[in-house]
C-alpha cells in the first residue's frame, strides 16, 4: 500500500502512527513528496485504517498478484485434521520413502499414539540421482491409506507430475508438492483440479513472492486451500542441508495470517538438530511440524540421517505439549 501525506503535514507523526500498527513501513521520496511504502506483507490492513491518520491524505492499494491466497482462510481443514493459525499444532510424521507394507504399517503404529494426525511418505520420490531408490509408486500409496486408516490418521503425499496427480488423490487427503515442483506450473494447476488440500514445498531457491504466487497457481485451478512448508533454502554453508528459514514463517502465519508448517528434516538434514529447530518452528508460529521418522534409519532407503526414531518423536511432541 502507498500512503501519501497531506502537504505540511508532519511525516514523522505519520510515520510513527503506521509503525505503531505493527506495520514494516518504508519511505519514498522527501519533503512535501514523501511517500510511505507499506510492504506488501501488510496487505491484510484496511486502507481505511490507515486514510483515518491525521496527515494521511490517500492510501493507494495496488491489486495483489496472489489474491486468492490473500484471501484464503487461516485454518485448513484436512479430511477433519485443522491447520492453521490459532489452531493446534498439528504433527505430519512418517518416514521419507515408503518401504513396505509392513514398514509403513510399523511406522504408523508408532507414530500415531504419540500424537501424529498425518502420515507422511513418498511413494513417488524426487532424487537427486536417476540411480537412487525412486520409489513403489502405486502399490506404496496402498500400503500407505490402509495403514492411515488402520490407525485413524491422514494421508499427506507426493505427486511429481501432472499425470500421477488422479492417481494419487485417489489415495491422500491432501497432496504434496515437493520443493523441486514448486514452479512446475502444469502440476500445480492439475493438483489444484483435484479439489483437495495442498501441501506446497518452497523451492529450494524461491522467494516468498514466488512461493505465494505458486499457491495462486493451485488456488485458481480449484484447490480449496494451501498450506505451506518451509523446508529450508538454498545456503553456502554444508554444516547443514539447508536454512530453515523461519523468518519467513513468522512473515506468512504471523504477518499474512496463512497455515504454514515446518519441515526441520529437510531442513537441517541431520537427526540431532530437528527437536531445537521443532521447538523455534513453533516458536515462529508455524502451524505444525513434518518430521521424517523410521523406525531403522540407518536401513532407510532415503534421508536416514535425518529421521528421528519414534522415541525421539515422542520426546520432541511431549516437549510442544502435542504429544501422548
Ligand atoms: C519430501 O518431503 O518427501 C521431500 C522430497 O521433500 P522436499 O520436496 O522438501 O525436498
Ligand atoms: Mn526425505
Amino acid at each position: 500500500m502507498i500512503v501519501t501525506i497531506e502537504r505540511g503535514a508532519d511525516a514523522s507523526a505519520v510515520r510513527r502512527a503506521l509503525i505503531e500498527r505493527g506495520l514494516w513501513v518504508e519511505p519514498h521520496g522527501a519533503g512535501d513528496a514523501i511517500r510511505f511504502v507499506v510492504a506488501p506483507c501488510s496487505a491484510r490492513v484496511e486502507a481505511a485504517a490507515l486514510l483515518a491518520i491525521d496527515g494521511v491524505c490517500e492510501v493507494d492499494s495496488p491489486a495483489s498478484p496472489h489474491p486468492r491466497v490473500d484471501a484464503q482462510p487461516a485454518v485448513v481443514d484436512v479430511a477433519g485434521v485443522r491447520v492453521g493459525v490459532g489452531a493446534p499444532p498439528v504433527f505430519i510424521a512418517g518416514p521419507c520413502s515408503l518401504e513396505s507394507a509392513e514398514q509403513v504399517r510399523a511406522i504408523a503404529e508408532r507414530v500415531a499414539p504419540l500424537g501424529a494426525r498425518i502420515l507422511r511418505g513418498g511413494a513417488f520420490k524426487p532424487r537427486t540421482s536417476p540411480y537412487s531408490f525412486q520409489g513403489h509408486g502405486e502399490r506404496a500409496l496402498r500400503w500407505m491409506r490402509d495403514a492411515a486408516d488402520a490407525t485413524g490418521m491422514r494421508v499427506v503425499t507426493e505427486a511429481m507430475s501432472p499425470e500421477q496427480v488422479e492417481l494419487v488423490a485417489g489415495y491422500a487427503d491432501m497432496l504434496q508438492i515437493g520443493s523441486r515442483n514448486m514452479q512446475s506450473f502444469p502440476l500445480l494447476e492439475r493438483a489444484g483440479d483435484a479439489r483437495l488440500p495442498i501441501l506446497l514445498k518452497r523451492g529450494m531457491s524461491a522467494t516468498v513472492e514466488e512461493w505465494l504466487s505458486a499457491a495462486e497457481y493451485c488456488l485458481l485451478a480449484g484447490a480449496p486451500a494451501v498450506v505451506f512448508c518451509e523446508r529450508g533454502i538454498r545456503g553456502f554453508d554444508p554444516s547443514t542441508r539447508n536454512v530453515l528459514d523461519l523468518g519467513a514463517v513468522a512473515l506468512l502465519s504471523g504477518v499474512m495470517g496463512l497455515p504454514v508448517v515446518v519441515d526441520p528434516s529437510h531442513g537441517a538434514g541431520r537427526r540431532d538438530l530437528i527437536a531445537a529447530l521443532s521447538r523455534a518452528a513453533i516458536a515462529a508460529g508455524a502451524a505444525g511440524l513434518m518430521l521424517e521418522t523410521h523406525d531403522s534409519p540407518g536401513h532407510a532407503l532415503s534421508d536416514g540421517p535425518q529421521a528421528l526414531l519414534p522415541d525421539q518423536l515422542r520426546d520432541v511432541l511431549t516437549e510442544l505439549g502435542g504429544g501422548r
